[in-house]
């Protein structure tokens, strides 16, 4: 008997005759005799008209407000969900995340979370009852709802499995596993049927939002398996039909080949900002990304352009979008000391990447990268590599050429 987390995502619970559909699921695992506790996300689109009300009340809100309404969404869900199994004949009651607790940090819209307590839970899967717990939905120290950022639900799926010590966390959604790309851009992607974590964690932090990069940190940390795979196939998780997301030893240990480049990401929501002629002495760079840093405010790539006068030069770098306004207003605030000219900001900007742990012993992967996108005319604004991966700025009108070009570069494409 297999101890198993099960996670469906939007999609999957769009409606009541998808919920039906994801009751059939549990009870098929639940009749095969695995222990298995579920985590639902809100039905696709709540999330979003949830937030959008919100806005329309006040763009400024209390984040502690926000939270009590976008979580909302996934009462709905684990209440239809309990229901429909209960019609199955399945036991089976919705949990929300104060009941258990689901424990999390106070940075209400963008939680972590910190512990889940299991007790009384564990009691009930012992006696053969089906939990449904809400995704994406915590309780901060102070008592009050906390969410833990969009996606999340994936990321409570994971700490769930590791707080019920799971063997297996599957995460059931509209896709049956990782592509090396999104397969809604490029027809040509390929279905990955292992991954490594470290590849993961780079994919959904460059913009794969198949998981939310947090959940794939929590799982290697905490060596949760993981598995990616549709909920409109007939295959049962248990078949191993999807992703798995692995540790890189388990890769090795079974020989299988890796290749150089195994995906391609591409993410639309940052924004490129220039600080135009700051003068070229140590502790400007600091400067301008101190205040930032105190606003909390994400710099991610960076590049220093060289000074033609020996006295001032141009940084260039990117935030995102939804902090752009807040970033210049900061920046302006501090023009006093820093002396520039002015501050350009762009955000018809999207950032392709390339990934693979191959990356390290080959070389060459940047060069055929430059060489493609220069074959299609693309210009690259900004660059930034790690180990694994290199990442590069275009304008947004290039991404779908962009992808769909490195993708075939870098032998990816399905025959
Ligand atoms: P859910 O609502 O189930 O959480 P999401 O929309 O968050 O689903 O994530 C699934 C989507 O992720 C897919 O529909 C797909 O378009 C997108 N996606 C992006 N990159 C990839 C990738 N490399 N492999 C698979 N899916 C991807
Ligand atoms: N419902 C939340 C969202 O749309 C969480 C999730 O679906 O993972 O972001
Ligand atoms: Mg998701």
């Amino acid at each position: 008997m297999a101890r198993i987390v099960l996670k469906f995502g939007g999609t999957s619970v769009g409606d009541t005759d998808r919920i039906k559909n994801v009751a059939r699921k549990v009870k098929a695992e639940v009749a095969r005799g695995n222990e298995v506790a579920v985590v639902v996300s809100a039905m696709s689109g709540a999330t979003n008209q949830l937030i959008k009300w919100v806005n329309e009340i006040t763009p400024l809100h209390d984040p502690r407000e926000y939270d009590v309404v976008v979580a909302t969404g996934e009462q709905v869900t684990i209440g239809l969900l309990a229901m429909a199994l209960q019609q199955e004949g399945v036991n089976s009651r919705s949990w929300v995340s104060w009941q258990l607790p689901i424990k999390t940090d106070s940075a209400h819209s963008k939680a972590r979370v910190i512990e889940i307590d299991t007790t009384e839970m564990d009691k009930t899967m012992s006696a053969g009852e089906v939990p449904i717990v809400p995704g994406f939905q915590g309780v901060s120290p102070e008592g009050r709802i906390t969410t833990l950022g969009r996606g999340g639900s994936d990321t409570s799926a994971v700490a769930l499995a590791a707080a019920l010590k799971a063997d297996r966390c599957d995460i059931y959604t509209d896709v049956d596993g990782v592509y090396t790309t999104d397969p809604r851009i490029v027809e040509k992607a390929q279905k990955i049927d292992r991954v490594t974590y470290e590849e993961m964690l780079e994919m959904a932090s460059l913009g794969s939002k198949v998981l939310q990069t947090r959940s794939v940190e929590l799982a290697m940390n905490h060596h949760v398996r993981v598995q990616v795979l549709s909920s409109f196939d007939e295959a049962l998780g248990s078949d191993l039909p999807g992703t798995l997301v692995v540790d890189e030893e388990e890769i090795m240990a079974q020989g299988l080949e890796k290749s150089v480049v195994s995906g391609i990401a591409f993410a639309r929501d940052e924004a490129k900002i220039t600080v135009t002629q700051v003068s070229d002495r140590p502790g400007v760079a600091a400067a301008i990304f101190g205040p930032l840093a105190e606003a909390n405010i994400n710099v991610d790539m960076i590049v220093q352009n060289v000074s033609l006068d020996g006295s001032s030069t141009d940084i260039t770098f990117t935030v995102p979008k939804a902090d752009l306004a807040r970033a210049v207003q900061r920046l302006e605030q501090a023009k006093a000391e820093l002396h520039f000219s002015e501050i350009k900001s762009d955000i018809n900007v999207s950032k392709v990447s390339v990934i693979g742990v191959g990356m390290r012993s080959h070389a060459g992967v940047a060069l055929k990268m430059f060489e493609t996108l220069a074959a299609k005319g693309i210009n690259i604004q900004v660059i930034s590599t790690s180990e694994i991966k290199i990442s590069v700025l275009v304008a947004a009108e290039y991404t779908e050429l962009a992808v769909r070009a490195l993708h075939t570069a870098y032998e990816l494409d399905a025959a």
